[in-house]
């Protein structure tokens, strides 16, 4: 752990806006904490012979290539695969068709592969369980999650150490409190304040722990006012609090059948009444990848992010210098992707990873 983060800062060197760790980091708009705003992430057009004609769609179209020969195209040229979990390998709790033969193939050509997500309701723990219960073998070490993210930030930023005696105010679910069990981070909130209310008669007011260093918001299906109220209070009002966000996605899968309002909603209800932005430690900061890339000793070049999401997944990926391959089993849609209004371009598209592997036919 101490190595990779060692390591982090010399990596981050490269991530424009990006001063270390105790810093924030740049969002997906590239607007910094700081309240300076960055130019957007510059466009990586993939120019390659082997794209396919296509007739129907502008912008991107002539220059972004949905994978056709997968062997030469991706497979020669990438030792390790990270998958986005929501919309790549599952669609809420549905396993998507065809992953376990496609992880089974990539493994026994050699490919390490590691499974990232933004979600942080579950910890490493509680996602390995996941991937026990849909029948994929994944250790719990090939996975990060932001709730790990979260955990592992503090742990960099040493704050037992330089915040002694203090604590932090969590909202989220139970994965971001058994990661910070993990590191011995003592923290309050989280699902104990499960259905509080302030009282809202004269003079009353919402007490708040002056010992909070910091607050981590994560996705939390039981978010209330409380919960925001206690938050806002030791931001605002107590010195050096940080506000750590695990991710700032727009919209999550909980089911299959829609989207749901993701942990975006939750953050932004803070930034809201604190006038502050986040320390961002899920996808597309760069903490995770670094974190993959260092402890592995990997070459960045022959990493292939692969995402379903243009703004976390395929922006992760580019600002990280990895290849990237979106797929279109989540929320992306070929349309948006080489629509007009999209400037961010995956080096391939495919419908999903069981696309990596031609399929055989009788
Ligand atoms: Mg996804």
């Amino acid at each position: 752990m101490k190595l990779y983060f060692a390591a982090v800062a010399l990596c981050l060197t490269g991530v424009k806006g990006f001063s270390g760790f105790g810093t924030r980091m740049l969002t997906p708009s590239g607007i910094s904490s700081r309240g300076k705003t960055f130019g957007m992430a510059p466009r990586h057009i993939v120019r390659t012979p082997l794209s396919p004609p296509r007739q129907t769609f502008t912008s991107l179209s002539a220059s972004v290539a949905k994978l056709s020969e997968p062997q030469g195209q991706l497979l020669s040229t990438v030792d390790v695969f990270i998958f986005d979990c929501d919309g790549v390998i599952w669609r809420g709790d549905s396993l998507i068709d065809g992953i376990p033969e496609t992880l089974e193939k990539l493994r026994s050509a050699g490919k390490k592969c590691f499974f990232v997500t933004n979600n942080s309701t579950k910890s490493r723990a509680g996602y390995k369980k996941k991937f026990d219960s849909l029948g994929l073998d994944v250790a719990a070490e090939e996975i990060f999650s932001s709730s790990f993210a979260a955990a592992a930030y503090l742990e960099q930023s040493k704050f037992l150490e330089k915040k002694a005696g203090k604590k932090v105010y969590v909202i989220g679910e139970v994965g971001i409190c058994d990661e910070l069990d993990l590191i011995g981070v003592p923290y309050i909130g989280g699902p104990a304040d499960e259905g509080k209310q302030p009282e809202m008669v004269s003079g009353a007011k919402v007490d708040h722990d002056e010992d909070v260093g910091a607050v981590i918001v994560g996705f939390d299906r039981h978010i209330n006012y409380y919960k925001i109220q206690y938050a806002q209070l030791c931001i605002n009002e107590n010195e050096d609090c940080e506000f750590i966000a695990t991710n700032l996605d727009a919209v999550t899968h909980l089911t299959d059948a829609q989207e749901w309002a993701g942990n975006g909603s939750m953050v932004g209800a803070i930034k809201g009444c604190t006038g502050q932005e986040p320390n961002l430690v899920g996808k597309p900061s760069p903490l995770m990848i670094d974190y993959i890339a260092e402890k592995e000793g990997l070459d960045r070049a022959r990493i292939c992010m692969v995402g379903d999401r243009l703004d976390t997944d395929i922006l992760f990926g580019k600002n990280n210098g990895l290849k990237t391959c979106l797929v279109l089993s989540g929320v992306t849609t070929e349309e948006k992707l080489l629509g007009p209004e999209n400037d961010v371009a995956p080096d391939f598209y495919a419908d999903s990873i069981a696309d990596f592997f031609v399929k055989e036919t009788a």
